[in-house]
């Protein structure tokens, strides 16, 4: 039998309990040992693994089984894994860390070209805008996409609001709330920034290195594209199986609905609002 105490008195609370931690509020239980030197050691090291852990848990589940995350932080089992937006935002981060991967950051000089259909919107703006640059265009280019290069990766977060409404509209019979919708459209977030502008940017330069010449192959970017989009519809149908628990032939229509969706989303919502984000604050 142990002589210690089997009731404490929370230091943050006051409230009375018993065990490691208050069930009131959640404060660990304070002893000697807690102002010890080895205690800070047991913490940062508990820190370290339990980060690394359920890191490295949440990115198997995210790649080899579409949709369990969701699921399960759905029904509650959350402890063991990286909360679905901090585990995104950590997917952005390792994207800011390769600056060599462009992605979505799409320079002025794009927007404004009449080829393209962006110059409809973006034509008007730019040029009230080289007012402020006294007419230099060279100098609002410069600036637009010295701005944007800051602000593209970050602004990849109002996708989720988003898709969360998108999967919303599709799928109201099947969960009841946005918040579910929100975290599926999390997961498919994190996976479609880690699939297109991580590992495939990754895929290519690796190939370029090995095989001379092998540049060329991806010179044109849409069969590449194209690839990437169908395999994310293969596990968006897997993901809406397991979440949202629809018949197959359900599951592989509104994936392939729900890319095309995306895609839009990325090209037409996502680029405009960051379009006229970046020259607000230019
Ligand atoms: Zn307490």
């Amino acid at each position: 039998m142990s002589d210690k105490p089997t009731t404490y008195t929370c230091q943050s609370c006051g409230h009375i309990y018993s065990g490691k931690y208050c069930n009131n509020c959640g404060e660990r239980t304070f002893d000697e040992h807690s102002k010890s030197i080895s205690h800070l050691g047991e913490e940062a090291f508990h820190f370290l693994t339990h980060f690394e852990g359920s890191f490295f848990r949440t990115l198997k589940a995210v790649f080899t089984a579409p949709g369990k995350l969701s699921t399960d932080y759905c029904n509650g089992i959350r402890k063991k894994y990286f909360k679905p937006i901090p585990f995104f935002l950590l997917i952005v981060v390792l994207y800011l860390l390769f600056p060599r991967f462009t992605g979505l950051n799409m320079p002025l000089r794009v927007y404004v070209d009449k080829t393209y259909d962006y110059h409809v919107y973006a034509l008007p703006t730019a040029r009230q805008k080289l007012a402020k640059y006294n007419g230099d265009e060279k100098k609002l280019t410069e600036a637009y996409d010295n701005k944007s290069a800051k602000i593209a990766k970050p602004m990849l977060f109002i996708m989720i609001p988003m898709t969360g409404l998108v999967l919303f509209g599709m799928f109201f019979k099947r969960r009841r709330f946005y918040f579910d919708h929100l975290i599926y459209a999390t997961e498919f977030s994190a996976m479609f920034i880690a699939v297109n502008f991580l590992l495939l940017p990754l895929l290519v330069s690796i190939l370029a290195w090995i095989i001379p010449g092998a540049k060329s192959l991806f010179s044109d970017e849409t069969p590449t594209w194209l690839i990437t989009n169908l395999l994310l519809a293969v596990y968006a149908a897997i993901a809406f199986r397991r979440f949202y628990q629809i018949p197959w032939w359900v599951c592989t229509l509104t994936a392939l609905l729900f890319i095309v969706a995306y895609v839009h989303l990325l090209e037409y919502f996502y680029k405009t609002v960051l379009y006229y984000c970046v020259m607000l604050f230019i």
